[in-house]
């Protein structure tokens, strides 16, 4: 453990001008509070069982808070906050006993239940390396900080850092860039499909569900499926659900496919249930979207289904993304509390590539969350992606939650997920999606451990 005594020396000019510089492209100071950094501040407090956490920008004078758990303020004089030692630091800084620290006396350290007793900070830097900012948690008691745990409000602060670079970025585009609008998708008669082709498809019960195994990366057990819908063109042949998807939101025609969707996993589950009872504790993941929440119906409609075929709660799951949430959040928390009662799985897909996602996990009851194949696609880059990865698997480990990565294409990535202590996981290395017949086929032969990947080729394609 790193406990800091080193001098207190300001940024030579120089540095503190081209510091100030990057600060101002952020234009971060006195701005409202944002969903993402505010649920940065909350998991902390949470993680660390915090008395206060701050997360706050330095410029020339002050320490601006941008969100804080605990005590609220808004801004510190910056030479007695903590933003001096880190940048002195450049660095984390852990302070487990700061009763004991000769430049703890002149820092402002808040909290209402009395002074701090122990801290650890962490630097958000820009994308340059500058520090521009520090997340801080504070404990009223004694508290030693771990490696691991330290590594996590690193992680924390990243994701701060992350957020920043997205401000940066998107004040740089609107520098650059006349505004521009978008294209509505079907701008054009050309574009194909269209609304008409979609309901024809629907008539005509042209849409199938493949199923992708879930499973466990160390038993190498299949825990579940996943099903994906595919149009089955009769000319133009497997149609891949980015194609339509977005066609059937818009047109509204995503409610009848995903009632179709629904009652077609829930029917097949039932016909591998009869062939095997073993096959009881597989849990099959349906994809829903938007739409399908606005509705105040879905929990009945999902009971029925339920009881339609004979199955346990158990054996279904429902998969949403948190863009499909936030249209209109106070029904779906609504939708999501009564599926919950029922007892359906609620999984949070493509976890990491919203906006405000730690947010939504306090918010949401989801019981397991899968981490987006973009994180896992890049985590044999570098260090910084894995530190992404085992910070996810980590709050979800406390936040009570199982996870799921997906899209898991290479070795490599699959040993460092089991090393991470990541549970579960899916993707091309493991099987691809594949008709229900093949699953049978997969399940028969296999019983419920999946063979290596040349087997399930063999078997399945
Ligand atoms: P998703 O729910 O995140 O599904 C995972 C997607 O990743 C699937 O694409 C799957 O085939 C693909 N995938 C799995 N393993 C790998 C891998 O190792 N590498 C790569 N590169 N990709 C992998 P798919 O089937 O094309 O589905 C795309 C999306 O369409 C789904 O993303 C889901 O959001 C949506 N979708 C699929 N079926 C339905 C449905 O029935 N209803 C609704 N509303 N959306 C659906
Ligand atoms: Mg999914
Ligand atoms: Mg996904």
């Amino acid at each position: 453990m790193q406990q800091v005594e080193s001098e207190i020396v300001a940024l030579d000019e120089q540095q503190e001008e081209s510091r100030l510089a990057v600060l101002a492209s952020t234009g971060i100071l006195d701005t409202p509070p944002e969903p993402g950094y505010d649920a940065i501040t909350r998991l902390a407090a949470d993680y660390f069982q915090a008395d206060a956490v701050l997360l706050g920008f330095a410029d020339e004078s002050r320490f601006w808070i941008k969100s804080c758990w605990g005590e609220l303020i808004r801004e510190l004089p910056r030479d007695r906050s903590i933003f001096e030692m880190i940048v002195a630091q450049d660095g984390p800084l852990v302070v487990s006993d700061a009763s004991q620290h000769p430049k703890l006396k002149d820092c402002l350290l808040p909290l209402r239940k009395g002074n701090p007793s122990s801290f650890a900070s962490a630097p958000v830097r820009s994308r340059e390396g500058k520090i521009l900012g520090t997340l801080t948690i504070f404990s009223s008691s004694l508290r030693l900080i771990t490696m691991d745990e330290l590594r996590i409000l690193e992680s924390l602060a990243e994701m701060a850092a992350g957020q920043l670079e997205l401000r940066q970025l998107r004040n740089s585009i609107h520098r650059q860039a006349p505004a521009q609008t978008l294209r509505p998708r079907r701008n054009s008669s050309a574009v194909w499909p269209r609304k008409p082709d979609l309901r024809h498809a629907l008539e005509q019960r042209q849409f199938v569900l493949y199923y992708q195994p879930e499973i466990n990366l160390f038993t190498r057990r299949i825990v579940g499926l996943e099903a994906l819908i595919r149009w089955n063109h009769p000319e133009r042949g497997i149609i891949s659900p980015d194609d339509f998807i977005p066609l059937a939101e818009e047109s509204g025609l995503i409610l009848p496919i995903g009632d179709w969707g629904l009652a077609e996993a829930c029917h097949q589950i039932q016909k591998w249930c009869s062939e095997d009872p073993d096959h009881r504790s597989l849990r099959v993941c349906v994809n829903l979207s938007a739409r399908q929440f606005a509705r105040h119906g879905l929990a009945d409609q999902v009971d029925a289904l339920l009881r339609r075929f004979g199955l346990t709660s158990r054996q279904l799951g429902l998969e949403m993304t948190e863009s499909s949430l936030i249209p209109d959040m106070h029904t779906a928390l609504e939708v999501l509390s009564s599926l919950r009662r029922l007892g359906v799985a609620l999984l949070m897909d493509d976890f990491g590539t919203g906006y405000s996602s730690l947010n939504h996990l306090h918010t949401f009851p989801f019981d397991i969350l899968k981490i987006d194949r973009s994180f896992v696609a890049r985590m044999t880059e570098g260090e910084q992606p894995v530190q992404i990865v085992r910070t996810i698997v980590e709050l979800a480990r406390v936040l009570g939650m199982d996870v799921v990565a997906e899209g898991i294409e290479t070795a490599e990535q699959y040993e460092l997920l089991q090393k991470l202590g990541c549970h579960y996981g899916q993707g091309f290395l493991i099987a691809r999606p594949m008709p229900a017949e093949a699953v049978t086929r997969l399940l028969n032969l296999s019983g419920r451990i999946l063979p290596d990947p040349e087997a399930v080729e063999a078997l399945c394609y």
